[in-house]
């Protein structure tokens, strides 16, 4: 018997073994083998198992596996299947994939779980305690026997005094594997399905008797969580699994809680703040079907979840589900792909669906439920577009806050309700700028100008994380006087405390989240109303629901709407809709203020509107008219060098290669908008075809005719989401 290997080396090829007649019954495919490779041991996963060495050892001899790592398969023959399309569509190499859909911390041998000594009471008469040791006993009875130490500690005893009430036969002393669980010590309160509405209802029929994946299109605060928690409750019903993916800065405690709430013990937890014990632990309560549902941020779509029934996909739009590394999946893709060969139901959910979605719901690929109100009755809040053009007219300059926002603050200030601030850039401002002759400082490994940074009085560059002090004088004139342009959100919380001295603010963007839980922290403070206002970066625009807020501001819309992205209308329309979803949740009604240059943006007015037919329907013309996505298959292919002449040559030499290729559109080469980072020259080339495919076919062609020099890094991005 024979089996092919992938090695965890990134070789992208499989290698064959023999395996000895004595492991022949016990080698399965999926399973994880210790085998000979040169002249070390390595590991690597079985992925096929024949009676014949189909190529027998033409340049190499084939040896013997050593063993089996683990009986247990990592991967069933389904997950297999799921892997190597990731492998065929995203062009990369079959290890990165195996990797990507198995944590490493569960692959490492000791990340198993640490065995403690565990006292449990016995049950009967012990004989002849002493008056202390039966108190003891008593003590341990009363708390159902726990772990050794903090035992000790809580009875203020020792091991040995326990050992001698272990020798009498009343407690019996044994090790234990200590579950590492991420939920220890987090008060999850149990809920209860509530009744669904109308419109619920309806949706919830439409996910049970699905046969496509179903498009949950409803608007913010109509009830989707709820019917997720239904269409899990008769999954697990019926005896199957569900996987939840959220995006991964609403994996907040919040809404674990919201799945742990109804589903106890039954939900294990993924997400990267994890201690690799704990992941190892929630792995493996997946694996044996001890945890059913699982929620976690895009890798786990790959969770062995057992008889899977349904994979939900929360926030279907959000880009975090795109990993921006080999392999370039997108998890929703795989979602959709692992209910197709696990035959079960997956359901994408969102206020402002992605228009790849979309148009696969219009063209009947995928089944559509609507929810177009909140529940209860509550009104969709009101928005009011500012016009910073006649604001900057009034006052000399834009101001960040116009009179009407401050008004408004002002007023929810005196109501003791919340305002939460939205404002797409972190630092004190973008660019430190001389006044002299106009020149930013920019960082010299990266095309992009520094971040002034008031915490630390530095400039810092959020590429490489490199940071210098201000200069004292400029450059490029030896000018002394700067201006810092641009407003990021600390400089907006400064503006904000000179209005509102009295306001408790909260500032949320990368810089104040840094330390583990802090975004935890933040949010929690804010729920429990230790803060008037919230301001913050897109963070804040996702998921989140505070009943109390009633007030959201966004500082200036057309940061976003400027972008040099195709999808720069969507995300635009995106970011305005989802923020706008935050306020008036609850009974009290809530009150928008987007503040723009452009007030007439046919984009602006449909989100302010909240119009996503009528912004999807314009949008989807525009892009047909273009052959942009979703009508085309988009991809970008990025050449880096750390000399800029050789990466420009290869980026050339490929984009013309390309562009003979039967059935594709192929940009020039161009330097994308970051043009150097870490040192290094970037080009760009953008590819357009009808199908992924077509794309794949043609890279791995040129990619093996004209392979790059080991100077050049080459990667292809199909269905890339980030263009700059
Ligand atoms: P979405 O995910 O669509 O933005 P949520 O699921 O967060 O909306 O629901 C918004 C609020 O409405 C939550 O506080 C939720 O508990 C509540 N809710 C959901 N369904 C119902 C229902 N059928 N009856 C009453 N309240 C509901
Ligand atoms: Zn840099």
């Amino acid at each position: 018997m024979y089996v092919k290997v992938a090695i965890d080396l990134a070789l992208d090829r499989l290698f064959t073994y023999e395996v000895p007649v004595e492991l022949c019954k016990e080698v399965k495919v999926g399973q994880l083998l210790r085998v000979p490779f040169g002249h070390r041991d390595a590991r690597g996963f079985a992925l096929e198992v024949r009676a014949e060495a189909c190529a027998p050892g033409a340049d190499y001899k084939i040896k013997p596996i050593l063993g089996i790592a683990d009986p247990a398969p990592f991967f069933s023959p389904e997950m297999l299947k799921l892997v190597r399309w990731i492998s065929e569509y995203t062009c990369s190499p079959i290890e990165s994939c195996l990797k990507a859909a198995v944590p490493a911390a569960v692959l490492k041998p000791n990340a198993r779980p640490k065995e403690l000594l565990f006292v449990e009471p016995c049950d009967g008469d012990a004989q002849q305690l002493t008056a202390y040791q039966k108190e003891l006993l008593e003590n341990i009875r009363r708390v159902g026997g726990g772990w050794m130490q903090p035992l000790c500690r809580e009875f203020s005893t020792t091991p040995a005094t326990l050992r001698a009430l272990a020798a009498k036969g009343a407690v019996a002393i044994a090790p234990r594997a200590q579950r590492r669980d991420p939920l220890a010590g987090r008060s999850v309160l149990p809920s209860r399905p509530l009744a669904l509405n109308e419109m619920q209802r309806a949706a919830l029929e439409r996910i049970v008797g699905a046969d496509h994946p179903v498009l949950l299109h409803g608007v913010t605060g109509s009830g989707k969580t709820e019917v997720y928690l239904q269409a899990i409750a008769r999954e697990l019903e019926g005896g199957r699994g569900a996987i939840v993916l959220v995006p991964e800065i609403s994996l907040t405690p919040q809404t674990v809680r919201r799945f742990a709430g109804r589903f106890g013990d039954r939900v294990a937890v993924l997400h990267s703040a994890l201690s690799d014990g704990e992941r190892y632990d929630e792995w493996h309560r997946i694996r044996t079907g001890e945890a059913r549902v699982v929620v976690g941020p895009r890798s786990a779509v790959f969770a062995p979840v057992k008889d899977l029934g349904l994979i939900v996909v929360d926030e279907e739009h959000d880009t975090s589900y795109k990993q921006e590394e080999t392999p370039r999946y997108n998890a929703r893709d795989v979602a959709v792909m692992r209910g197709a060969f696990e035959g079960c139901r997956v359901v994408l959910g969102s206020a402002t669906p992605s228009l790849e979605t979309w148009l696969n719901a219009q063209q009947g690929k995928y089944a559509l439920a609507a929810m177009s109100a909140r529940v209860a009755g509550h009104p969709m809040p009101e928005v009011h577009l500012v016009n910073l053009e006649e604001e900057a007219e009034a006052y000399a300059s834009a101001p960040i806050f116009s009179k009407f926002l401050l008004d408004a603050i002002a007023e929810r200030m005196r109501r003791g309700e919340q305002t939460i601030l939205f404002l797409n850039r972190r630092g004190y401002s973008r660019v430190l700028e001389c006044k002299e002759c106009g020149c930013v400082m920019t960082c010299p490994n990266c095309s992009v100008a520094y971040t002034y940074h008031s915490a630390d009085s530095c400039l810092r560059c959020h590429v490489c994380g490199g940071w210098t002090p201000p200069p004292i004088s400029c450059p490029d004139c030896g000018a002394h006087d700067f201006s810092y342009t641009g407003v990021g959100t600390q400089r907006a919380e400064q503006a904000l405390r000179k209005c509102f001295p009295h306001a408790r603010i909260l500032r949320m963007d990368a810089d104040s989240t840094s330390r583990k839980n802090s975004h935890d922290d933040l949010l929690s403070k804010f729920r429990a109303r230790e803060a008037d206002i919230l301001i913050g970066t897109q963070m804040i625009a996702k998921g989140l629901d505070f009943p109390n807020v009633t007030l959201v501001g966004v500082l200036n819309a057309d940061a976003s709407r400027n972008m040099p992205d195709f999808r720069a209308a969507e995300r635009t329309f995106q970011l305005i809709a989802q923020v706008s979803g935050r306020a008036g949740r609850a009974e009290k009604p809530g009150e928008v203020f987007i503040q723009t240059f452009h007030p007439d943006d046919p984009v602006i007015l449909a989100a302010a509107d909240a119009a996503f037919d009528r912004f999807a329907a314009a949008e989807l013309q525009d892009r047909k008219a273009a052959g942009l996505p979703p009508y085309t298959k988009f991809a970008t292919a990025l050449f880096r060098a750390r000399d800029g002449t050789v990466a420009l040559r290869w980026a050339d030499l490929y984009a013309k290669s390309l562009a003979r290729y039967p059935g594709l559109a192929v940009s020039e080469a161009v330097p994308p908008a970051l043009e150097r980072a870490e040192g290094w020259f970037r080009y760009q080339v953008q590819i357009r075809a009808a199908a992924a495919k077509r794309i794949a076919a043609a890279w791995r062609w040129i990619a093996q005719a004209r392979p790059v020099p080991k100077d050049v890094r080459a990667t292809l991005d199909i269905d890339a989401i980030n263009v700059l």
